[in-house]
């Protein structure tokens, strides 16, 4: 028999606000345990939530960049359960059933496909909800048995999106969450930072027999910090569902965890449904409205997204397909590209520095291009240089890490450093001799036809200006000298 996976995710993706949702206590990530609580998000009895403007807009920004709808009206519901990190005993959050509706439905993220087209996976809903606090069981942080919590994080505002289960591979999982995630970083919903645990996801897998179209039973995934990880929780999952089904078993509905560490999935419980949650509005918020020209409002500020940038990108530069991928996966690094290109230098160039060298510095620094010394103005400035002619490309690249280091224009780099090149003929010509001088033996093969010591005696002369020596103009006198 063959099988077909079908995946449905459920991203938790933290909102990039200073203030939490409901209360005005910070929501910075790293902050010594239980410092950044008051008596809202600690849940005490009396204190009354109020909701952050700012996390509406955040989560309307992605909702529309997705192409949902917004909810006209939409409610705040407490979701119940006993957790020891959720001091409150529930969790605020939106729902969808037929009394109540999420800030947003509908819309889509495209991913691409293997064939090179692109395949639209269809988004449930997108719905605020606060985050919980953090249970710590490291066991050299705690006596043995014991645990620790830290409820910072109660009170965070997080977007669930949820995706219809329109996956079909773990694979095109992997490119919905890049794609995810890349939308919430170009909107400036989230700052996407991974190791923060900034998206979280939830992963639910089923398989069915090929030609079937009745969902089959599934198995809910949940917690998982990397995309990479999740990809790889997935394929183990579906393996262990085939296995079971091809060996006479029977899948049953259940809420694993899984390892990374090991590549295994342990069943965590069998799932509970929405009813054990007892969700009912949270009498101390009012509804939410959401009216016409707030949504206009947001929608006029959403930037050019990804998919939109590539599209122009291929049609207004000239560089490959792996460099639009490159150039625009964030938009820093697209904007630094385009001021390059608009302070005059052609975009096949800017396109192969960025994607290179300054690509490179900014992956072993680990910085941002935002952090980089190097402004596209004084890159631009760089590159001119090289076709002035004043220096060589080789030489071009030690200056650029002389940039990095000192955030001093080119011009200057090379005057203190007296990298100018030297394309002057007078001075090239006693170099020339010199080394005719001291090589007889290789003259005199070059000369009986070695053709291959050329690159010889273009290394002796690079060596002896020390890189300095306009390559066209040394080869071109060099064969002369050499006959
Ligand atoms: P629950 O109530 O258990 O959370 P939902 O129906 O709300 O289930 O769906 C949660 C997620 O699971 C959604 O992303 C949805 O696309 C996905 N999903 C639902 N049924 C299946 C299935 N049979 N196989 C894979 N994913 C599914
Ligand atoms: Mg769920
Ligand atoms: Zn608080």
């Amino acid at each position: 028999m063959n099988y077909e996976s079908v995946i449905g995710l459920e991203v938790h993706a933290q909102l990039a606000t200073t203030t939490k949702i409901f209360c005005g206590c910070s929501a910075e990530f790293g902050a010594d345990p239980n410092t950044h609580v008051c008596p809202v998000c600690l849940g005490l009895p009396g204190a009354l939530p109020v909701l952050n403007q700012n996390v509406v807009e955040l989560a309307m920004h992605i909702a529309l960049a997705a192409g949902c709808t917004i909810q006209p009206r939409s409610r705040f519901l407490r979701k119940n359960y006993f957790y020891p990190d959720l001091p409150k005993g529930y969790q605020i959050s939106q729902f969808q059933s037929n009394e109540e509706m999420p800030l947003a439905t509908g819309g889509g993220v495209d991913v691409p496909t293997e064939d090179g087209g692109t395949k639209t996976i269809r988004l449930t809903r997108i719905h605020m909800e606060e985050d919980a606090g953090k249970s710590i069981h490291q066991e050299d942080f705690v006596a043995s048995g014991e645990s620790l919590v830290d409820v910072n994080r109660c009170g965070v505002p997080l977007i669930e999106i949820v995706s219809e289960p329109d996956l079909s591979t773990s694979e095109e999982a992997f490119h919905y969450l890049t794609s995810l995630h890349q939308l919430l970083v170009y909107t400036g919903v989230s700052e996407g930072d991974m190791e923060k645990g900034h998206m979280r996801i939830d992963a639910n897998v089923s398989i069915r027999p090929v030609g079937e179209t009745r969902l089959g039973t599934k198995v809910e995934i949940k917690n998982v910090n990397s995309f990479r990880n999740c990809q790889r929780a997935i394929e183990s999952e579906i393996q262990r569902q085939i296995g079971l089904l091809e060996t006479g078993g029977e899948i049953e509905q259940a809420t694993m965890l899984y390892d990374p560490d090991r590549n295994i999935l342990r069943a965590m419980r069998t799932k509970e449904e929405s009813d054990d949650y007892r969700y009912f509005p949270d009498p101390d918020l009012v509804p939410l409205v959401v009216d016409h020209a707030w949504v206009e409002r947001v929608q006029n500020q959403i930037p050019e997204l990804p998919e939109a940038k590539r599209a122009r990108f291929a049609e207004d530069y000239d560089m490959s397909a792996d460099q639009i991928e490159v150039l625009t996966a964030g938009r820093d690094v697209a904007d630094y590209f385009e001021a390059t290109v608009a302070a005059g230098v052609q975009s096949r160039i800017a396109a192969n520095w960025i994607q290179g060298d300054v690509m490179r510095v900014l992956n072993d620094r680990k910085i941002a291009i935002g952090d980089l010394r190097v402004s596209a103005e004084s890159l631009a400035e760089l590159i001119g240089l090289i076709d002035k002619g004043d220096i060589s490309t080789n030489i071009a690249r030690t200056v650029f890490d002389d940039m990095v280091e000192t955030g001093e224009s080119p011009a200057a780099i090379v005057e203190k450093k007296g990298l100018v090149q030297i394309s002057d003929a007078g001075e090239l010509d006693g170099v020339i001799d010199q080394i005719i001088a001291d090589n007889p033996d290789e003259v005199e093969r070059f000369k009986g036809g070695d053709q291959k010591l050329m690159g010889f005696f273009m290394g002796q002369l690079m060596r002896a200006t020390k890189g300095q020596a306009n390559p066209q103009k040394a080869s071109q006198l060099l064969r002369e000298k050499l006959g």
